[in-house]
């Protein structure tokens, strides 16, 4: 059988790693850190307590590639569906509302005045879906004016919570294909999923199992330090010493930035773009059986998700200066008591502030076009050596979808070679 290596075991290697498996391929990862899911990690405020997502991910069920994984491998029970509306809330002028899509493709909801965003007229909404199909401009901010109603209300909070990038610099194409995945495909493309521990607990260990039980490998502790790559093959160095993979297939599916640091003469340095998260441990008196995901315009976060037990907060593309404010975790709670009035006035004392510096890419345009695809056909490109991780060229944004896409990307290109 033959053998593929993969450098990195987060989504993006899961994937490539599962779907070798199921063309008869054999895959062996080398993952750097003691457990694999990279981005997906999860963290504990306590030893031996609840191990929670380090950042809040939103899953879509219209993430196709995703959701085949969840299907195929991880047990039903870690998982939550969420009917498919959002409720929002301003907190500049304390209005509320719940976009509501409809079960199709028609945009009927959007001639309901309770289903859309209060203000901003059907039409209106129509001319700003059309300007984001607008090919000629680049950002999401010149298609649709950032400051306008619909701009502040809608368009510019989906662009930082899908893109993780201000509208204004925002690549309008990604958006554009994330929008033609979930809301233009109807109701259940749109339904939230969130996982029931943790994305460690329900969506990685349980596929990281399914690598192993088929008998794939996965070295832990074991940073790959170097690459040396040639028309002859590639050889891995690691701190044990060298293994030479010679002309086998080999995956690097690290994030970007050790991709660059592993092969700089070939692969670009990538701006990136940070998000920060807040926890707030709620007390027993404030439980609530079901999970809410609220979004929010015009104050510090993008959105929260309250759990039974939990609050966290995200704010993606986290400017310096509120980053590094000492009085953001009280602050936020005072937003978050705007849309939980059952919440007590004092921010608890266990607040943990979580940012991750390198989140996802800065998606704009310019980054957009720096993004190679899985097999570069650029010169001196080896042959035996593909790419795989949220950053490489998918058309999708940075997201689970888009590493567990490139994982799949990657190894049907090789299975494709081997059959040649
Ligand atoms: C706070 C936060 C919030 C997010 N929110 C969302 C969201 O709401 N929705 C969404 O879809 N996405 C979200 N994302 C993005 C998502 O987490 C990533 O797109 C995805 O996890 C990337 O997976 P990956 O496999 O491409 O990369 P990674 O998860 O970075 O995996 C790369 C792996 O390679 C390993 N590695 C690196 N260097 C080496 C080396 N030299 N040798 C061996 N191993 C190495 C790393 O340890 C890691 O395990 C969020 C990310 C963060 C950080």
């Amino acid at each position: 059988m033959t053998a593929v290596h993969i450098i990195g075991a987060g989504l993006a290697g899961l994937s490539a790693a599962l779907t070798l498996q199921a063309a008869g391929l054999s895959p062996r990862l080398y993952e750097a850190a003691p457990g694999p899911g990279g981005r997906c990690g999860g963290w504990s405020p306590s030893p031996g307590g609840t191990i929670r997502d380090r950042g809040t991910h939103l899953i879509l069920a219209g993430n196709d590639t995703l959701c085949s994984l969840i299907r195929r491998h991880t047990p039903t029970e870690g998982w939550i569906t969420l009917p498919p509306l959002f409720r929002f809330h301003d907190l500049t002028t304390g209005d509320r509302w719940t976009l509501h899509p409809g079960r199709g493709r028609w945009p009927g909801w959007l001639f309901s005045a309770g289903r859309r965003v209060p203000g901003v007229s059907a039409i209106r909404h129509l001319l700003a879906l059309l300007a984001l199909e607008n090919r000629r401009v680049a950002t999401v901010g010149e298609a649709v004016d950032p400051a306008s109603l619909i701009g502040r209300r809608l368009i510019a909070p989906l662009a930082v919570a899908l893109l993780n990038t201000p509208a204004e610099a925002a690549s309008l194409p990604l958006l554009r294909r994330t929008l033609h995945q979930s809301l233009y495909r109807g109701g259940d493309a749109l339904s939230p999923l969130l996982c029931q521990t943790s994305l460690d607990h329900d969506l990685i260990r349980p596929l990281a199992l399914a690598v192993t039980a088929a008998g794939g490998e996965i070295r832990l502790r074991t940073a790959i330090t170097g690459l040396t790559a040639s028309a002859a093959g590639v050889t891995l160095h690691t701190p044990a010493g060298p293994v030479d993979c010679g002309t086998d297939p080999v995956i690097l599916a690290t994030d970007a930035t050790q991709a660059h640091r592993l092969l700089p003469q070939h692969l670009p340095a990538l701006p990136h773009s940070p998000i920060l998260n807040l926890h707030y441990p709620l007390d027993d008196g404030c439980r609530r059986a079901t999970p809410d995901l609220t979004g929010l315009c015009g104050g510090r976060a993008e959105w929260m998700l309250r759990r039974p037990g939990h609050l966290a907060v995200t704010i993606s593309a986290v400017s310096d200066s509120l980053r590094t404010s000492p009085d953001l975790a009280p602050q936020v709670w005072q937003e978050a008591r705007q849309i939980y009035p059952d919440l007590p006035a004092a921010c608890p004392l266990q607040a943990r502030t979580l940012t991750e510096r390198r989140a996802t890419l800065l998606q704009t345009p310019q980054t957009d076009a720096l993004r190679p695809p899985v097999h570069p056909r650029t010169g001196g490109w080896p042959p035996t050596l593909w790419l795989a991780g949220d950053w490489v060229q998918t058309g999708l944004p940075c997201t689970l979808e888009g590493a567990a896409r490139s994982g799949v990307m990657a190894a049907d290109a090789i299975r494709q070679r081997i059959s040649r």
